[in-house]
């Protein structure tokens, strides 16, 4: 079974994890320790300006590959390392990473590549998060304009004051930030006037059936003039065929990222990609 559903996917039995309690226990084993061992690994999705087909940045997304468990998904050992505490270590860990890595595209000489990095609301909710940014950005002697953040809405919602505080802060010192997954969670528009947010993330949910689903063609539309309204820009996210992609470029979407230009890469490929400096053909959609 995992071997039929592709690459990206990964083992059958991880699928229920997550909800059997032994296997969450297996987890919180083998993640206590994971950063130490060294487990862990960023990948990174481009991201396509929607106007000339050029690559703008990408998005890391965490990559666990353990001994005993195999990979296990993001979307199973994020929540349980939220769960049980150890999302702040991990956390800091991607953002170490990736600024090392930003600083290695600059060496060599492949342009400020700008990166989004998940934002756990655990970790977010922390005051030593934003100190933390800032004094990493700085050991890797990197523009903050090169750092993305993505929250999502209930990363915010728990303590909104101290939110908006923490994202004024990252935002003075130039670091973008990103509202992922828009319109899945218990959004309220009254967030994009107090949050200083500088991207929309239409969510992959709407973008799915963005051709066959009027309603979602009318989200997604509405959601891209919401953005330009507030002068924010906007993202699509999981664009996977070229009709999609052309319903978006004519709708002046921003950005995309989505299987149909790239999946996520491991550094060594993302690399790659800016050697060839591959863009993507708007005109053949
Ligand atoms: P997200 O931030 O909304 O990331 C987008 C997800 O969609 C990623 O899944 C990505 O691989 C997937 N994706 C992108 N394009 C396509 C497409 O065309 N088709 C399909 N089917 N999928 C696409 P992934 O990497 O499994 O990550 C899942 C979630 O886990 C992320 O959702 C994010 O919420 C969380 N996550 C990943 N990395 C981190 C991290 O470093 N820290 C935190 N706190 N959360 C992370
Ligand atoms: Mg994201
Ligand atoms: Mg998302
Ligand atoms: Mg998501």
């Amino acid at each position: 079974r995992a071997k039929e559903m592709g690459r990206d996917h990964y083992a059958f039995f991880t699928e229920r994890m997550g909800s059997d309690i032994r296997d969450k226990l297996a987890v919180q084993q083998q993640l206590r320790g994971a950063v130490g061992r060294d487990e862990f690994e960023v990948h990174y999705q481009p991201q396509v300006c929607l106007r000339t087909g050029a690559m703008v940045g990408a998005e890391a997304l965490l990559r666990w590959h353990n001994p005993t468990l195999g990979r296990v998904p993001p979307g199973v050992f994020i929540a349980l390392a939220e769960e049980y505490g150890f999302i702040t270590a991990i956390g800091e860990w991607v953002l170490e990473s990736v600024c090392a890595q930003i600083r290695a595209w600059q060496d060599a000489g492949l342009g400020n590549i700008k990166v989004a990095v998940n934002l756990s609301g655990k970790q977010f909710a922390q005051d030593r998060t934003v100190p933390f940014v800032e004094a990493v950005l700085r050991r890797y002697a990197i523009a903050p304009a090169c750092l993305g953040i993505e929250i999502t809405e209930s990363a915010v919602m728990g303590d909104p004051d101290k939110a908006v505080a923490a994202l004024t802060r990252l935002k003075d010192i130039g670091v973008s930030i990103s509202l992922d997954d828009f319109g899945t969670g218990y959004s309220s528009l009254g967030y994009l006037k107090r949050f200083p947010i500088d991207v929309l993330k239409i969510d992959k949910s709407f973008v799915d059936d963005v051709c066959t689903s009027c309603s979602d063609a009318a989200i997604a539309r509405s959601v891209i003039s919401l953005a330009h309204n507030l002068h924010m820009r906007v993202i699509a996210e999981g664009v996977e065929t070229r009709e999609q992609l052309a319903f978006l470029s004519e709708h002046d979407c921003d950005e995309m990222q989505g299987y149909y230009f790239s999946r996520p890469l491991t550094a060594q490929a993302f690399t790659d990609l800016l050697h060839e400096k591959r863009t993507l053909d708007i005109g053949a959609a």
